[in-house]
């Protein structure tokens, strides 16, 4: 018996699907659960296929994560029976990423859901709310080792370079659709865009930061840190005062970015720097004062910067 069958004999009104493959698990789930024969011919497994089966709805993030608006609309929708399946299903992403709010309202529904409703959560870890967490049949989905990732992008017709750089960005994680997509052309393109960062003046690269290419961003970033060590005092408070002015999401992904990069290039003075990120990121979800977070967080990187051995 498969987990998929085990899991359908035991149904339950929501799952938590953990793991790096928990996308493609749950449209097989979904599958499952609609056409226990997996036939790929009827009405259910041709919707499906096609993304338009009335009784299934896959809730993506929008921006970084999903908003309270997304949730309050599921809220709405769910509430309308199944009109083809016996059920009705609702994969939600990257649940882990949710904010206190969405979270919460996502509960209200967890909490008594109609018995036609079936949730299948998405998370990279089971670090979620625990009132969710309790709620939740929860599947751990086990990790592929690095080495079947990079034939699976070997076979995707990745060079052995790109492939390093993908999972030097994506730390070692399968990469998403959109960064398979995007990759390619990205590296090819990278010397010509490292040259173009490095002339940027100081507010293009800042601006540069909100970039929505995950590549792009990342590059900004990492140029962002190179020059952060010679920054003066003056520059570090404007660039603080910069950064406050973007969105939250923004903000977030940079302080995520630059954790990246220092726990990659783990020192003892790099610890510093890790801390200093935790704890911002930490903050920031917690509504702090932006300004006076970034001007601290920037410092404490600048001189960990600096006192680091050449
Ligand atoms: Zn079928």
């Amino acid at each position: 018996m498969s987990v998929i069958e085990r899991l359908a004999h035991k149904p339950s009104q929501a799952y938590l699907v953990v793991g790096a493959t928990a996308p493609e698990f749950a449209k097989k789930f979904a599958q499952h659960l609609f056409c226990p024969k997996e036939c790929e011919h009827c009405p259910h497994c041709t919707k499906l296929a096609h993304g338009t089966h009335p009784d299934f709805t896959w809730v993506s993030k929008s921006g970084k994560r999903i908003s309270i608006d997304q949730v309050r609309d599921l809220q709405q929708k769910a509430l309308y029976p199944p009109v083809e399946a016996p059920k009705k299903i609702y994969v939600i992403e990257s649940v882990e990423d949710l904010s206190l709010e969405a979270a919460n309202s996502l509960l209200k529904i967890l909490e008594a859901p109609p018995r036609y409703l079936i949730f299948i959560l998405l998370a990279k870890s089971t670090n979620i709310l625990p009132t969710i967490l309790s709620r939740c049949q929860v599947v751990k989905l086990p990790t592929p080792p690095r080495a079947q990732i990079e034939q699976s992008l070997a076979e995707r017709g990745l060079s052995p370079q790109e492939i390093e750089y993908l999972l030097s960005i994506t730390h070692g994680a399968m990469p998403d659709e959109t960064a398979l997509h995007t990759v390619k052309d990205f590296f090819a393109k990278r010397p010509q865009l490292h040259k173009q960062l490095t002339e940027l003046s100081d507010n293009e690269l800042w601006e540069s930061l909100t970039e929505k290419n995950l590549f792009a961003r990342h590059e900004a970033t990492v140029e962002l840190l190179r020059r952060l060590e010679h920054y003066s005092s003056a520059q570090v408070l404007s660039l603080a005062a910069a950064l406050s002015k973007g969105d939250q999401d923004t903000i977030e992904s940079f302080i995520q970015e630059a954790l990246y990069w220092y726990r990659d290039r783990l020192t003892v003075h790099n610890t510093h720097a890790v801390y200093a990120l935790e704890t911002a990121l930490w903050k920031l979800q917690r509504n702090a004062n932006v300004q006076l977070l970034l001007e601290s967080l920037l410092f404490t990187l600048r001189q960990g910067l600096h006192a680091a051995p050449a």
